[in-house]
């Protein structure tokens, strides 16, 4: 369970410029920050993911993994 939220990636965009990016949910859940691509600038990522998103999220990896066999 815990290695699955390596894989999975969650998408979103810089609150000041509008750039997007994507980071591992490990790093989401984490709390850490990343640089903007775009203007450089230090976001702070939040974890306001419901559970039941999250859930879904790892049932698709799974689901992903299952088909690359
Ligand atoms: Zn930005």
């Amino acid at each position: 369970m815990a290695d699955d939220l390596d894989d999975i990636r969650v998408s979103d965009e810089c609150p000041g410029c509008g750039h997007g990016f994507t980071v591992s949910y490990k790093t989401l859940w984490l709390g850490r920050t990343i640089e903007c691509q775009g203007c450089g600038e230090t976001i702070r990522l939040e974890d306001d993911t419901p559970i039941g998103a999250i859930q879904a999220l790892i049932d698709e990896a799974d689901a992903k993994r299952d088909e690359a066999r």
